[in-house]
């Protein structure tokens, strides 16, 4: 009896999934984890390197306590290995420094206020236990826990000073498991404003808040109106940080996960109101919105290669919303894409981010995009979301979309595959003739525009 309930226990415990414990007292931060099987390697999915130098950022950042176990570079990933390629001990402890550091297409780990409060990016501390470190040299980036074979790692967060805020409430030692959100650490109020909840760093510009809380809910409301309900309930969050009146800069970027969106601000040129700065935020969040429905929430891309789809189509919403207010800045915006696209279009699209060059997805996806939006008027529709709203139905069921689906729907709606061919070769091989190429996948959709010598002019009309 007493064997056999031991049996039992051994057997529970070795299908216990891995877990960590992330530790903040008095101003230092930790993470304990405790692993299960005998793994030469232990992988990190949220390996994105930083925007500013392409260089990863967890090696400057976190240190390895336990002796014999280090962090190692292995392609697009940091993969925890121990000395002399033995197996990694069950028990890791590592203490790390919260960085605010823009990462290429990922979260930033952290989000650090004024006030001291931080937020940490849950996700960033998931494990998936692999075979051979050499093995992931040529995995591609990007991965998620699943695409590398593992499952989230539950992660509990504990705060000396007090509960943590997460998921709309302040929790004490919450434990999240592939939650991929923010816990802020620290004083923090969310505020209902019109139908979102707001966290903002207290010394944030009073004009970008009330901007903010004014537009978000309209973008809301406007994609409601045209793709249905969210599939989250829960009011969208927006964080936004402040990183100081920098003398000289005038920045926003951020990034958007299931229900939430993250705005970073910083510059003395976003203390007083204006007009540039009000605009960029709003394209910001009528374009994070709508990976609400077509990104990190509703319907995905099955690939990262395949994020022409994801971006290109969310730029095309935000467009779409945008052109009523602000016609000149959306064409600007589209010629810019246009011309982007004609600029990295030479080489395929699908690896842009092997090269760095993630913008080739916005621009080619937003001319794409374009040429869908007319595609669709013709069939009696009336802009981009008629072309995308039948898609994200179609796909409801498995949540992805590919590049062959997104290519033979568009194909169904044209008289003939050529332009759809055209758009293939520029996605696998790139093109020789690119200025020719986006001309031919825009007069598919019947976009106005005009070819003199070596550029591309979209009519006024093109939107
Ligand atoms: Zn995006």
């Amino acid at each position: 009896m007493a064997i056999a309930a031991q049996i039992a226990a051994s057997k529970h415990k070795l299908h216990e999934p891995a877990s960590a414990s992330v530790t903040h007292r008095n101003g230092a931060w930790q993470v304990d984890y405790t692993l299960r099987g005998d793994s030469r390697g232990w992988i990190f999915p949220v390996s994105a390197p930083k925007q500013a130098d392409h260089r990863a950022w967890r090696s400057e950042v976190w240190r390895v306590v336990t002796p014999g176990v280090r962090i190692e570079r292995h392609g697009a990933y940091d993969v925890l290995v121990a000395d002399h390629g033995s197996t990694v001990p069950r028990k890791v402890r590592i203490t790390f420094t919260p960085t605010n550091a823009t990462l290429e297409r990922e979260y930033d780990p952290a989000i650090s206020f004024s006030n001291g409060a931080t937020a940490l990016y849950s996700d960033q501390f998931d494990l998936v236990p692999i075979d051979h470190p050499a093995t992931v040299d040529a995995k591609e980036a990007g991965l998620s826990v699943q695409d590398l074979g593992g499952r989230a790692l539950p992660v509990r967060f504990h705060d000396n000073a007090g509960p943590v805020f997460v998921q709309g409430k302040r929790q004490s030692d919450p434990i999240l498991t592939g939650a991929a959100t923010y816990v802020v650490f620290g004083s923090g109020e969310v505020q209902t404003l019109g139908g979102v909840a707001i966290l903002a760093d207290p010394a944030l510009p009073a004009w970008l808040k009330t901007d903010v809380s004014q537009f978000a809910p309209r973008v809301a409301s406007t994609y409601v109106a045209r793709l249905g309900a969210r599939s989250d309930p829960r009011l969208p969050l927006l964080i936004m940080g402040w990183r100081g009146a920098t003398p000289g800069k005038v920045i926003n970027d951020g990034g958007v996960r299931p229900g939430e969106i993250v705005l970073n601000f910083e510059g003395e040129g976003l203390l007083e109101r204006n007009e540039r700065a009000a605009r960029r935020t709003r394209w910001f969040i009528a374009h994070e919105m709508a990976h609400f429905w077509l990104g990190s929430e509703g319907v995905a891309y099955s690939a990262p290669s395949d994020a022409w789809i994801t971006e290109g189509g969310a730029e095309m919403m935000a467009y779409t919303l945008l052109a009523d207010a602000d016609h000149e800045y959306v064409i600007g915006e589209l010629q810019r894409a246009v011309d982007d696209c004609v600029k990295l279009g030479t080489k395929p699209i699908a690896q842009a981010a092997d090269r760095h060059e993630s913008r080739a997805f916005y621009a080619c996806g937003t001319v794409f995009a374009l040429a869908a939006s007319g595609v669709a008027r013709r069939h009696g529709g009336s802009n981009f979301f008629d072309f995308i709203n039948p898609l994200l139905t179609r796909h409801q069921a498995d949540r992805r979309l590919g590049g062959t689906e997104w290519l033979d729907y568009f194909d169904g709606l044209n008289d003939d595959k050529h332009a759809g061919d055209v758009m293939r070769a520029m996605i696998q091989r790139g093109s020789s003739q690119p200025l020719k190429d986006v001309e031919t996948i825009l007069k598919s959709g019947d976009v106005p525009l005009t070819v003199t010598g070596n550029t591309l002019m979209l009519s006024s009309a093109a939107i």
